[in-house]
C-alpha cells in the first residue's frame, strides 16, 4: 500500500474534489501562515520566559489537597500569568468552573451595589446577559443592585464615542470589553483598538475598571489587552490559554486590587488566594500554557484555511479571507439551518473522540435560541479542540474554532465541505 496523503483523505472520506479544491486553496496562503508562526514563535519564547524568571520547577507540578496552603506550583503558576499578561497579580484555578463562571467572578466581585457596569462594544457574549441581568435571573448583578448600560458599536464596527461619552457617569465603576466577537457577525477587536478605546475612557474617568473579557484572544497577538491599558484580563483554561491540557479551570489577570477582590470572592473574605488546593491538576496547567502559542497558531491557521475555503463558495465569513485576525474564531454565514448542521456535522466527523455520533440541535442552559455544537474533544467540551456551534436562528452563522494542531484543523474544514458538497449546498 502506498503511504501518500490522497489515499489517506480518501480513507477518510475525501473526496478528490474536495482534496483538490482544499490544497489549491492552501497553496496562496503560505505568506500569512509564516507571519502566524512568527508570532507562535515570539509567544513561546515569552512564556518560556516567564517559567524561567519565575523558577518553575518539578515540584510546582505537584499538588495540594485539603485546604491548599501554601501551594508552591498553585501560588508559581498564578505569578507566571502574571509575567506572561504583565500584570501584578493573577488568580488561575480549578475552581473557576469555565469562562463565563470566570467573568462572573471578576464583575460580582468588583462591582457593588449602586455600581453601573458598561459596555461600550454593544452586547456581551450571550450567557453574560444572565450574570448581568439583562436577561432576568436568580443572583444577577441586577438583583444585587447594580445597572448596566450598553452602547452599540456603529454600524461600520466603529467605537460610538460620542454615546460612549454620554453613558459614562459618577455611578460607572466598571468597563466590559469582549475582544472577541462571541456569537455576533461583528469584528473583533485588535489589541491595538481595544487600547485606543480605554485610554478614551480613562480620559474621561481615570479611576474606572477596564476589563476584558480576552476569551478566544489569547497569544493570537504578541500583546495582550493588559499591555494596553486593560486593569483586567479574564479567560477560560479551556480554550487558548490551557493549550488543550487543561481539563477544567478560568483566569483573572490584572492589578492587585482586582485581582484580590476576585480571590475573596472565590473562596471568602479574608482567605482569597491562600486557600484552593490545586489537587493534581498543575502538570497540565503548566504544560498547557506553554503549548498555548502553538496550539493557537494552528488554531489560527485553520481559521483562516475556513474563512479561504467559503468565501470562495459565496458565503459571507466573518473575518473575511485576508482580514488580519485577532481571535481564533471563524464564523461562517450559511443563510439556512440546513448549513448549519451540515457543517457540525463535518466538525463532528473529523474528531478524535466520539466522530461516529450526529450533532443536533438543543435547547442550551444560558441560551436563548437553539444551539447545535460539534465537537469530539478530549476535554468535554473545550473549544481549542476542533468544534464549531450555531444558534439555528438568522443570519444561521457557525461559528468554527479551534484544532490542537493545524493538520487536524485542516482536515476537519475539508470534511465540512465534504458535507456540505454531499447535502447539495454548493457544488465545486
Ligand atoms: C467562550 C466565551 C465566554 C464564556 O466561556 P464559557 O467557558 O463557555 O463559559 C465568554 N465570552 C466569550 C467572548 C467567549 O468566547
Amino acid at each position: 500500500m502506498e503511504c501518500n496523503v490522497e489515499n489517506i483523505y480518501k480513507a477518510l472520506g475525501i473526496s478528490d474534489e474536495v482534496y483538490q479544491f482544499s490544497k489549491d486553496i492552501l497553496k496562496d496562503l503560505e505568506p500569512r501562515f509564516k507571519e502566524i508562526d512568527e508570532t507562535a514563535e515570539y509567544n513561546q519564547l515569552k512564556v518560556l520566559k516567564a517559567m524561567q524568571d519565575n523558577k518553575v520547577s518539578e515540584a510546582c507540578l505537584l499538588g495540594t489537597t485539603g485546604y491548599g496552603y501554601n501551594d508552591i506550583g498553585r501560588d508559581t503558576l498564578e505569578a507566571v500569568y502574571a509575567s506572561v499578561f504583565h500584570t501584578e497579580d493573577a488568580l488561575v484555578r480549578p475552581q473557576i468552573t469555565c469562562g463565563t463562571h470566570a467573568l462572573a467572578l471578576a464583575l460580582m466581585s468588583n462591582l457593588r451595589p449602586g455600581d453601573e457596569l458598561l459596555s461600550p462594544v454593544g452586547k456581551p457574549y450571550d450567557t453574560l446577559e444572565e450574570v448581568i441581568g439583562i436577561r432576568p435571573s436568580k443572583g444577577s448583578l441586577r438583583e444585587y443592585g447594580v445597572s448596566y448600560q450598553q452602547v452599540d458599536l456603529l454600524p461600520d464596527g466603529g467605537f460610538d464615542y460620542e454615546n460612549i461619552k454620554k453613558a459614562i457617569n459618577e455611578k460607572t465603576k466598571l468597563v466590559t470589553i469582549q475582544r472577541s466577537k462571541g456569537y455576533q457577525t461583528r469584528p473583533t477587536l485588535s489589541v491595538a483598538r481595544i487600547g485606543e478605546l480605554i485610554s478614551f475612557i480613562k480620559n474621561i474617568k481615570p479611576d474606572v475598571i477596564c476589563m476584558v473579557d480576552n476569551c478566544y484572544g489569547e497569544f493570537v497577538e504578541r500583546m495582550e489587552p493588559s499591555d494596553v491599558g486593560a486593569d483586567m484580563i479574564v479567560g477560560s483554561l479551556i480554550k487558548n490559554p490551557g493549550g488543550g491540557l487543561a481539563p477544567i479551570g478560568g483566569y483573572i489577570a490584572g492589578t492587585k486590587a482586582c485581582v484580590e477582590n476576585a480571590a475573596f470572592r472565590l473562596t471568602s473574605p479574608g482567605l482569597g488566594k491562600e486557600v484552593g488546593a490545586s489537587l493534581g491538576i498543575l502538570k497540565d496547567f503548566y504544560q498547557g500554557l506553554f503549548l498555548s502559542p502553538t496550539v493557537t497558531a494552528g488554531a489560527l491557521k485553520g481559521a483562516i484555511f475556513a474563512a479561504n475555503v467559503y468565501e470562495k463558495l459565496g458565503f459571507r465569513v466573518v473575518p473575511n479571507s485576508t482580514e488580519s485576525r485577532h481571535d481564533i474564531i471563524q464564523a461562517v454565514e450559511f443563510g439556512t439551518p440546513e448549513g448549519v448542521i451540515a457543517f457540525c456535522k463535518g466538525v463532528q466527523a473529523a474528531a478524535p473522540v466520539d466522530s461516529f455520533v450526529t450533532p443536533e440541535p438543543w435547547d442550551m442552559p444560558g441560551y436563548d435560541a437553539q444551539v447545535i455544537m460539534a465537537a469530539g474533544a478530549f476535554v468535554s467540551g473545550s473549544s481549542i479542540e476542533l468544534s464549531a456551534d450555531g444558534p439555528i436562528k438568522p443570519p444561521y452563522a457557525v461559528y468554527f474554532q479551534g484544532g490542537l494542531t493545524f493538520e487536524h484543523a485542516r482536515f476537519g474544514i475539508m470534511k465540512t465541505l465534504q458535507e456540505v458538497v454531499n447535502a447539495g449546498l454548493v457544488t465545486l
